[in-house]
């Protein structure tokens, strides 16, 4: 049997549900006899998300214009994807600055009043990305497969969501153990 091409994507997140997964320990072992990770920031540097992938994991909102372009891609690259933790699912703690309205009063608050020696706003076109007026969960933007909500996902809840996607069986989302958020 082929293995299934995995990958794991982080966007606006602060890389806990990524943390989470390395918590699965010596279960990643497992993971290496059914799947090859082929694109993720842990334990794989291609800068390029491939073509052809199975399951992906997407950890984090959709904050910038990197963010949504990546999405995108692996939406159009990959069959099933999977919304990994509740800023994916919610926008959760990124869309705390959806309070204050737009781009322009974060990038104040941020730069200007709370910057201390030289305040400024970074403006540095084709290095910083742009932040997009509102932070938004991932659902919102692309057709998402499975969602696997948790702030983060604990490594169980992990396991018995991907542990089925690797034998191509489909998991069981359901209670408390599977679907609690935070
Ligand atoms: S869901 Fe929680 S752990 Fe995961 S990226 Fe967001 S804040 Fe971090």
């Amino acid at each position: 049997m082929d293995k299934v091409k995995l990958a794991t994507v982080w966007l606006a997140g602060c890389s806990g549900c990524h943390m989470s997964f390395l918590d699965l320990d010596e279960w990643l072992f497992e993971v290496a006899k059914f799947a090859d990770i082929v694109y993720s920031p842990v334990g794989c540097d291609l800068k390029e998300y491939p073509e052809g992938v199975d399951v992906c994991l997407v950890e984090g909102a959709v904050a910038n214009e990197e963010n949504l372009e990546l999405l995108y891609k692996v939406r159009e690259r990959t069959k099933l994807l999977v919304s990994f933790g509740d800023c994916a699912v919610t926008a959760n703690v990124p869309a705390m600055r959806n309070m204050l309205g737009s781009t322009e009063p974060v990038l104040k608050r941020c730069y200007l009043e709370l910057g201390d020696e030289t305040p400024q706003l970074p403006h540095e076109p084709g290095i910083v990305p742009e932040l997009l007026d509102r932070v938004r969960p991932i659902h919102e933007l692309v057709t998402v497969d499975l969602f696997l909500p948790g702030c983060p996902p604990s490594a169980p809840r992990i396991q018995a969501a991907i542990e089925p996607l690797l034998k191509g069986e489909s998991p069981v989302m359901e209670g408390r153990e599977m679907l609690k958020f935070g």
